[in-house]
């Protein structure tokens, strides 16, 4: 039968990567524990309003992006996107903004966009984000970016480069879209077909355009930085300040708009050059219409997303080292039934334990049973024969060394957790030693 592929654009995690995708999972979500970030988790599939009105109807994810299809009892629902709107949804659904704020939130989630597949740009691809409802303070948009950098340096990333913007707020905005309006009339002619479109709707959605003449005609415009209200200006200046304290580089890009139509203020991307176009690895920044607009009280708010999949590429480009994937600490070599049963029943112990034993699944031979021990990299191996058995002792040899320790039945599992242990603070001990 003809052989069905994985839909374009999408990818699988295979085994070889697990430990890859394991650690980073783990290290950005046990770091937002430490900077007060809960996970939350919300449905792959949501109603199509919510983007719309979440994400913004005259963004590039809304107009060219999203999934969105009839359900069979015709609902219009889309695949998320991303993950703002949805965390935002469920903390005003369930009243969580009622409780003591700021509410800080994290998830890692696939999101789904229908774009041009390319190397860093899928149409499933996962987003690492947190969120911060309630708060206006300008400390809490540096604490924000500091735990971003964080994030990046405990990969060893730490020339990521930070651009920073403020995008102000409608206030400030009002004045800036009518120069921009004035600006890009000029270049009606010459301005892509969507782009004519937000014109007058949004003209500052013209700046996040990808068409390499809107690029170009964008390259000239007004900048949003002359145009900011005082509160906006006072708090891009406080921002500033407090990254500077803290030692956080940054260049101000007021070419920054981001993706979203409901940012405010602050916004940020953290860019590299190694991973080719794709290069912003995570985005960010203060969304305060966000809440109200999807119908919770009028609240402030902030946030960033970071794509997996480019975090991979670049750590996979500069030859980070990833801890390697488990192995087994102990491997089983049966000869018999009998002695199947008894590595069956220590397998279960040792993983009980904390240990990861392995017997043979697949009924093969003594020999083959060493020589796929050996080839899975197996710490230590038992061999248990009939003679084993009957004189109640054991063999665990340390396959790195070769030596051997005998242990009666009854300490067994005692005397190889024993080894493994030393075994483990020995490697340890050694890697320092080599530093
Ligand atoms: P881009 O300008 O590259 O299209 P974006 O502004 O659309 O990015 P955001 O909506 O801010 O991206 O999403 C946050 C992060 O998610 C991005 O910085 C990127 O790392 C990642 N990301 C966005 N779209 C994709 C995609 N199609 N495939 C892989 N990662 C993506
Ligand atoms: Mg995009």
């Amino acid at each position: 039968m003809a052989q069905i592929k994985a839909p374009r654009g999408t990818q699988d995690m295979l085994p070889k990567d697990a430990h890859k995708w394991e650690e980073i999972e783990t290290v950005l979500l046990s770091l937002a524990k430490n900077y007060g970030f809960v996970q939350i988790r919300t449905p792959v599939f949501e109603n199509t309003q919510l983007f719309e009105r979440g994400v913004g109807d005259t963004t590039d994810v809304v107009q060219k992006e999203m999934y969105t299809f009839e359900d069979k009892g015709g609902r219009s629902i889309t695949l998320r996107p991303e993950g703002t709107a949805g965390a935002v949804r469920a903390a005003v659904e369930h009243g969580l903004l009622n409780d003591a704020l700021p509410l800080k939130l994290s998830y890692l989630t696939s999101c789904y966009r229908y774009e041009k597949p390319q190397a860093g740009r899928l149409r499933e691809f996962h987003q690492f984000g947190v969120e911060c409802l309630g708060t206006r303070e300008p400390i809490a948009d540096a604490q924000l970016i500091l735990f971003a950098r964080r994030l990046f340096d405990c990969f060893g990333l730490d020339d990521i480069r930070l651009e920073l913007n403020s995008i102000g707020c409608p206030e400030c905005r009002k004045h800036y879209h009518a120069a921009l309006r004035e600006y890009f009339s000029a270049h009606t002619d010459t301005l892509c077909d969507t782009c004519k479109g937000r014109l007058e709707k949004n003209p500052m959605r013209i700046l996040d355009c990808k068409s390499p003449t809107c690029r170009e005609i964008a390259a000239n415009a007004p900048s949003i930085l002359d145009y900011l209200c005082e509160d906006c200006r006072t708090h891009f200046e406080k921002v500033k300040e407090y990254l500077d304290l803290n030692d956080i580089l940054f260049t101000v890009n007021p070419r920054i708009v981001r993706g979203l139509d409901y940012y405010t203020k602050t916004v940020f991307e953290f860019v590299c050059d190694d991973i080719g176009a794709q290069g912003t690895v995570l985005g960010g920044g203060r969304y305060d219409g966000l809440v109200e607009e999807l119908g919770g009280k009028p609240l402030p708010a902030l946030g960033f997303a970071m794509g997996l999949e480019r975090l991979l590429l670049l750590l996979e480009s500069r030859g980070y080292a990833f801890v390697q994937s488990a192995r087994p600490d102990i491997y089983f070599c049966n000869i018999g039934d009998n002695a199947l049963k008894i590595a069956l029943s220590f397998c279960d112990e040792f993983g009980l334990d904390g240990y990861y034993a392995g017997l043979d699944l697949m009924g093969r031979g003594l020999k083959a049973q060493m020589k796929y021990a050996n080839k899975i990299g197996a710490r230590f191996t038992v061999v248990i024969g009939d003679d084993d058995i009957e004189a109640g002792v054991l063999n665990i040899k340390d396959m790195q060394t070769g030596e051997v320790y005998q242990s009666d039945f009854a300490s067994f599992v005692e005397t190889a957790e024993n080894l493994l242990l030393q075994s483990t603070i020995e490697e340890s001990l050694g890697v320092e030693n080599n530093e």
